[in-house]
């Protein structure tokens, strides 16, 4: 590095995305700053993925303690549930993760600043009223929820909030058909909530694979969520402590509680972006090359500030072919094809590849299988949640194109097909593997 810099990189956002950079970097002899407003590890950690499964699963024990009837067990119906101790129980676990962050960056000798950075110039951040020079700058600052405007959105919380509720509602409304949407519903509904979802289309879920959308719809009404599709929100008002939600067909709902799951928007707020030549899309995210180079020739950015995919491991390999660009042999570029994903809802939906809808605009002819069946579990367990199993072929080359899963673990089933399809596995090769029985994933080897 010449001396005219500080640093050789300086990182702002320490989420998923920035601390894979920032550490990796320094540990190859880098120079690196790393800059964070809040907690360590960002979204996923400290508002996201994280505490989220933690909720799903604390979420999922009625059904269980109902399960374990059948299999023997007695008087779990007697159980009760304590919101303030799962809350901080989650904290707790949040806070021992913050300083396992803390500890991989300063054990790679990344430096860590705690404050909101601002780009100066296009070599050039400043932090808690200092000036540093870097030869490249990374943005790694995420997203953040959006509620559109309606009047009373300020009674309306998001999922940030979600997570340190001072107390659960007895009722909530959930707005938004995404991932948070239908997760949260979920959540909610486990831990007792009487909740209702909005939603502004005739879709749950709308880009996955519409067959799966709809058994997730039925499986959530299943377990007593009350949806309502086709509809939207105009207002929302405050009467005493309640809420009224006022819809675009006339109804209004009382409830104690509002959560707003209508997307999220790239981070770009006081930046200093108008410092530098940095272009930004029509959703505010910031527009990048294939090796993540903005307008600016020593600015880059990754993660959710360029919404891509917005996914943790996403933002990790998208780091990791960031550093190989600019610190090694540069020989790759990120594959945005069959990224595994799952929605951690109940009933879980896990997918890789090509939706039916999707494989029939690009393939001539393609072959779907399907397979849905009851899982062993039920059979004593007697809940009634399903088992939804779907691949869609490529006749032609017999290549396997898109994998779908509604159902218990589906996430991790779905992981190891990912591996297949990656690999460019053919209907034959599932074919000729042998199943591990009994288990649920034995059904992708078997579907006729
Ligand atoms: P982030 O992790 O958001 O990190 C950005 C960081 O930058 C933040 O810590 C922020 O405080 C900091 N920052 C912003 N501006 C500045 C500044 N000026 N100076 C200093 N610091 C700044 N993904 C999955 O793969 N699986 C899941 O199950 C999943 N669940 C999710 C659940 C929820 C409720 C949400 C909201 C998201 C979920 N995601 C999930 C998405 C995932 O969390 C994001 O895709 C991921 O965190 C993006 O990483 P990132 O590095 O781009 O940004
Ligand atoms: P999503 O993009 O998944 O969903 C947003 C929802 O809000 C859509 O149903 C959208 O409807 C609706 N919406 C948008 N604008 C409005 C509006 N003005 N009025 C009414 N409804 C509106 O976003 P989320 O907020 O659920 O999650 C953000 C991202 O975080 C996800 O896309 C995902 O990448 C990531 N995430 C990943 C998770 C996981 O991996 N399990 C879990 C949680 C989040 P429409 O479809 O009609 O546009």
């Amino acid at each position: 590095m010449s001396d005219q810099f500080d640093f050789d990189l300086f990182v702002i956002g320490a989420g998923s995305g920035g601390v894979r950079t920032a550490r990796m970097t320094a540990s190859i002899g880098k120079r690196v700053a790393i800059a964070e407003v809040s907690d360590l590890g960002g979204t996923c950690v400290n508002v996201g993925c994280v505490p989220k499964k933690l909720f799903v699963y604390a979420s999922q024990f009625p059904e269980l303690f109902h399960a374990s009837e059948g299999y023997g067990w007695n008087q779990y119906q007697s159980a009760t549930f304590d919101w303030d101790r799962l809350r901080d129980n989650k904290t707790a676990e949040i806070r021992r993760l913050n300083g396992i962050y803390q500890n991989l960056l300063d054990d790679s000798g990344a430096m860590v600043f705690r404050g909101r950075a601002k780009i100066e110039g296009p070599q050039l951040v400043s932090i808690n009223g200092k000036q540093y020079r870097a030869e490249k700058i990374l943005i790694a600052t995420g997203g953040w929820p959006y509620i559109p405007e309606i009047p009373g959105k300020d009674l309306a919380i998001t999922s940030n909030d979600m997570f340190n509720l001072p107390k659960l509602p007895k009722q909530a409304v959930i707005v938004g058909g995404g991932y948070i949407a239908v997760e949260f519903a979920g959540i909610l509904n486990g831990l007792g909530v009487e909740t209702q979802l909005i939603y502004r289309g005739n879709q749950l879920l709308k880009s996955f694979d519409r067959d799966c959308t709809q058994k997730i719809k039925d499986g959530m009404i299943n377990k007593g969520i009350s949806i309502a599709l086709n509809t939207n929100v105009t207002s929302i008002e405050k009467n005493e402590q309640y809420l009224t939600v006022n819809l675009n067909n006339g109804q209004s709902i009382t409830t104690e509680m509002v959560l707003y799951a209508t997307g999220r928007k790239a981070n770009t707020r006081d930046l200093g972006l108008d410092n530098t030549a940095i272009k930004l899309n029509n959703n505010n995210a910031i527009i990048v090359d294939q090796h993540y180079c903005t307008n600016e020739p020593s600015i880059y950015a990754i993660g959710d500030v360029i919404d891509r995919v917005q996914l943790t491991p996403v933002a990790i390999k998208e780091a990791m072919v960031l550093i190989n660009h600019l610190y090694a042999d540069a020989v790759h570029i990120m594959d945005y094809t069959n990224i595994p994903t799952a929605v951690f809802s109940q009933p879980e939906l896990a997918t890789v590849g090509l939706t039916e809808e999707q494989a029939s605009q690009q393939y001539d002819n393609i072959s779907v299988y399907r397979s849905d069946f009851k899982p062993m579990f039920e059979t004593l367990g007697k809940g009634s949640d399903k088992t939804f199993i779907k691949m869609i072929v490529d006749n032609t080359s017999d290549r396997v194109l898109g994998c779908h899963m509604v159902g218990h673990h589906a996430a991790e089933i779905i992981q190891g097909i990912a591996i297949a399809i990656k690999a460019g596995a053919k209907k034959s090769h599932f074919d000729s593997t042998i199943g591990i029985h009994p288990s649920t994933a034995e059904e992708f080897v078997t579907l006729k």
